[in-house]
Order: C-alpha cells, then sequence, then structure tokens
C-alpha cells in the first residue's frame, strides 16, 4: 500500500508563497485555501477554519472578539485546543494573517478595534484571554460556505472538500 505521499505535508507552501508579500502589496492576495479555508469578520467577531498542522483531517474553529480581543480555538466537535495555554494558539495566528490577505490590515484592524503599529504583527498587538466560544455557530457558516462553492462545472481542486468525504449532507 503506497497512499502516502513523499511530499505530502500539509505545511509545504512554497517559500515564495510565504514571502510573496515582500515584493508586492496588493489590496488583496491570493489565499491559500488549504491552511485557512474559511475566514470571515462577522457576529462580532474575526472567525474561522483552520486546517490541523499535523492532521489533514482535522480542522479547529477560532475566533477573535472585536473591542475585547478575547479569543478561542476548539475542534469543530468543541473539543479544546491544545494550544491554548494563556496566548492565541498558532491556528489563532493563522487566521489573523488570513484575515489579513483577505480583508486587508486595515479593515481587520479596524473591526477588531486594535491598534497596531506601522510593521507590527496584528496578532502581536491583541489583548485578549481565552473566552470559550461556540464553534457549532462559526462551523455551519463554513459549511454553508462550502455549499456555495459547489458549482457545477469547476475543473480546479477545491481544498476545503477534501476533509469532507459527506458534503452531500448538507441540505
Ligand atoms: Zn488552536
Amino acid at each position: 500500500m503506497t497512499d502516502r505521499s513523499p511530499n505530502g505535508s500539509p505545511n509545504a507552501a512554497p517559500i515564495w508563497a510565504r514571502h510573496s508579500r515582500l515584493r508586492v502589496v496588493p489590496p488583496v492576495q491570493p489565499r491559500k485555501l488549504a491552511k485557512v479555508p474559511f475566514v470571515e469578520l462577522a457576529d462580532g467577531r474575526l472567525q474561522g477554519v483552520v486546517s490541523s498542522g499535523s492532521d489533514i483531517g482535522r480542522v479547529y474553529v477560532s475566533s477573535i472578539a472585536a473591542g475585547t480581543h478575547n479569543y478561542n480555538c476548539s475542534t469543530n466537535n468543541n473539543r479544546p485546543c491544545g494550544g491554548l495555554y494563556g496566548a492565541p494558539c498558532k491556528h489563532l495566528r493563522a487566521l489573523v494573517a488570513e484575515a489579513v490577505v483577505q480583508y486587508g490590515i486595515d479593515r481587520v484592524s479596524r473591526y477588531l478595534r486594535v491598534d497596531v503599529p506601522e510593521g507590527a504583527d496584528l496578532a502581536d498587538c491583541l489583548g485578549g484571554v481565552h473566552e470559550p466560544a461556540p464553534a457549532a455557530v462559526v462551523f455551519s457558516r463554513f459549511l454553508r460556505h462550502l455549499a456555495y462553492l459547489e458549482v457545477p462545472d469547476t475543473t480546479l481542486p477545491i481544498p476545503e472538500l477534501h476533509w469532507f468525504p459527506a458534503t452531500g449532507t448538507v441540505g
């Protein structure tokens, strides 16, 4: 059985993809969907779905509240993220980074009501504490988002769908 790709690591983002914005800064950059398949500014939160760094089959629901910056991260089954020990985990940092790519740092910082000094990382400027928040709402929005993606004649791979062999159960 050779069902293991030698280069199958989900973390294998090419180096140019991580550093491309050092060269050009377009208002909206292409997103790496495989890492953060869903991000939105909604319900007074920056929230979204982040793939596990180690297990391609697992996703985390991460959120940061506007104003307080209190944050939460758990699996879609509401199991607390093991990376939350008094500080935002790597999923939350990935979520913030992806939101900046998606919406631009001005819009994200305005929405969260955070001051980001020139050149600083937005994630380093948040001052919240861990506060449990239900993952189910965000996750169901993600599933609805996936349903929108089920366009009839796409020839492109849709990384989001790889986690959900049974997406047909939605709706
Ligand atoms: Zn986490």
